[in-house]
């Protein structure tokens, strides 16, 4: 079975600003969030086409969402 999704109250969730909905970043507290960027779209993603969700080494043994975001969020070289 696919490794659990992260929940945005787990420890290190919260630590990161990580939402499973992006779109519900505080932007006050993460004022360099923007609506373009998801985990789909960070450098640190790690999925093949088509996976309904990925992995990312800051979160290890369990999977991000591809709508999410976290303050670690990094443009794609
Ligand atoms: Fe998503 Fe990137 Fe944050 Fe990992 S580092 S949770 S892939 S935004």
């Amino acid at each position: 079975a696919a490794p659990a999704l992260v929940k945005d109250t787990d420890a290190n969730a919260v630590a990161l600003g990580y939402k499973t909905d992006g779109s519900k970043t505080d932007v006050k507290k993460y004022p360099k969030y923007a609506a373009s960027q998801n985990c789909a779209n960070c450098a640190l993603y790690q999925a093949k086409a088509g996976d309904a969700a990925g992995a990312c080494p800051l979160f290890a043994g369990k999977q991000v969402a591809p709508k999410a975001w976290c303050s670690a969020w990094a443009k794609k070289a």
